[in-house]
């Protein structure tokens, strides 16, 4: 995104990849999970398909036709990106680039100076220092086994680990998931998470929060994991607890970029303590999302090729989980705001009352709009179908400075799933149409 961004401004451009072009993002990361989540949604429709009159034969996980899926919609895209790239007048340098003192870049023996030098380097899993972590895979092995285990244990309750424990829920895996804190899914609103763990449970997966691993061992052709007075047995074991800024041997501190621990420092402006030296997404560790990787690409191309300085603002960048049902947030979480300091209004609306969500047989979850005293947006939270896609309109309204009511004045197309929103947003000053009112005055 950067590297077009800069071609299309008129910049010279050149882009090292040390491996798969795309990252993680297109390779181990958002494409891939989502390809697999797709096929463990066909399946799930399939087998509610008598709930809508439809009579099919009981349907069967073909594992290796979703991976092959899944592998012809990266390799699609990858092969989409290089030619983007090469489209755009952007030179493609395979091999592992060095940061050189003076914004110069060796890569093989050969050296690409520069005007200004954009570090991206990424991130990998993270392995916790517990016995036996090595015999777990990580999110980028669990993306490549050839069959699916009967049980399966996931470390960590985050997004990735939670995105993989639905979906392999979905395919038929029992999955039990053991999270460190006392709740799934941190900085989610707790009162969603935890909504969100009672539907997990009433699924069938099995949660043990405020629990930490001991040690992972061998136990014949399957795997013990031990906590704190307790030992669960799994097939295959997942250990998603976070992912590290990959920094190391590039060349940072020869060329003056300091680091926090293994993140890369920057400023607002997305500069680094080295000069013409600018450093964006995971390696920064302040989000660990594509999109927030993009939009800092095109801060620091702004600020590295315009006239005037451009600063990063991150109060409306959404986050997405796409479990099922699927989670969605922006901004602050009511929580989070109480904590603050703040005086809030919060209104909610339960998909259980919407017409789109009854038709779509998907109504589990709500929406939940967090407002400051003046009704100024401060954060929605959802939990409910298609929550992913619902949040843009949550966060352009929060990145335009809108009030609930201003959302709420905004005309929607009936029946949608965006009433769910559009309701909230009335339940902020309690006037929510489609469910009870919250105080009824009768004379
Ligand atoms: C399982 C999983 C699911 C995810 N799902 C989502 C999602 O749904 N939505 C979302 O927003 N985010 C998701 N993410 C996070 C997202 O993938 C990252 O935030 C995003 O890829 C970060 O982009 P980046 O450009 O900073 O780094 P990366 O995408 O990691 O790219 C860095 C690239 O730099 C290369 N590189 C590193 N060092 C060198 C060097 N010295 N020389 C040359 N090349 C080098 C690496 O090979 C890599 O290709 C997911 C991550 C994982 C692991």
């Amino acid at each position: 995104m950067a590297a077009i961004h800069a071609a299309r401004q008129g910049a010279r451009v050149a882009i090292v990849e040390q491996k798969d072009w795309g990252g993680t993002c297109l390779n181990v990361g958002c494409i891939p999970t989502k390809a697999l989540i797709q096929s463990a949604e066909v399946l799930k429709a399939v087998r509610g398909a008598a709930e809508f009159g439809v009579r099919v034969g009981e349907p069967a996980v073909d594992w290796p036709s979703m991976q092959a899926r899944k592998d012809r919609v990266v390799s699609g895209l990858r092969l989409g990106v290089q030619s983007l790239l090469k489209a755009n007048g952007v030179e493609l340098v395979s091999g592992r680039g060095r940061l050189r003192p003076g914004a110069v870049v060796g890569v093989d023996g050969r050296d690409l100076g520069a005007t200004s030098v954009l570090l991206a380097p990424g991130s990998l899993a993270a392995r916790p220092p517990f016995p036996g972590a090595d015999l777990a895979l990580d999110s980028d092995g669990v993306l490549t086994i050839e069959r699916l285990p009967r049980t399966l244990c996931v470390i960590g309750g985050g997004v990735v680990g939670m995105e993989f424990a639905s979906c392999f829920d979905l395919l038929g895996v029992k999955v039990v998931v053991v999270e460190m804190l006392d709740q799934l899914l941190a900085p989610l609103d707790p009162d969603m998470a935890r909504r969100f763990q009672q539907l997990m449970t009433r699924r069938g997966i099995e949660f043990h929060l405020s629990a930490r691993v001991e040690k992972v061992e061998r136990a014949g052709g399957a795997y013990r994991v031990s906590l704190e007075g307790r030992r669960l047995e799994a097939d295959l074991v997942l250990v998603t607890t976070g992912r590290r800024p990959a920094t190391d041997g590039i060349g940072l501190e020869e060329s003056g970029v300091e680091r926090d621990r293994a993140a890369i420092k920057v400023d607002e402006h997305m500069r680094t303590s080295a000069a013409n030296v600018y450093a964006i997404g995971d390696a920064t560790a302040i989000s660990m999302l594509a999109h927030t990787a993009s939009y800092q690409g095109e801060v620091a191309v702004g600020n590295a090729l315009g006239s005037k300085s451009i600063s990063a603002d991150y109060r409306a960048v959404p986050a997405c989980i796409y479990t099922d049902p699927e989670i969605a947030y922006v901004g602050v979480s009511e929580a989070q705001a109480r904590a603050s300091g703040q005086e809030v209004k919060v209104g909610t609306f339960p998909f259980t009352a919407l017409g789109r969500a009854l038709v779509l047989g998907e109504t589990a979850g709500m929406v939940k709009v967090v407002a400051d005293r003046e009704g100024y947006l401060l954060g929605v939270s959802i939990v409910g179908p298609r929550a992913t896609d619902l949040i843009a309109e949550a966060t352009l309204a929060l990145s335009q400075g809108l009030t609930a009511a201003e959302l709420a004045h905004t005309v929607h197309a009936h029946p949608t799933l965006p009433e769910a929103l559009f309701e909230a947003a009335l339940d902020v000053d309690g006037q929510a149409v489609h469910v009870a009112p919250k105080k009824q005055t009768l004379k």
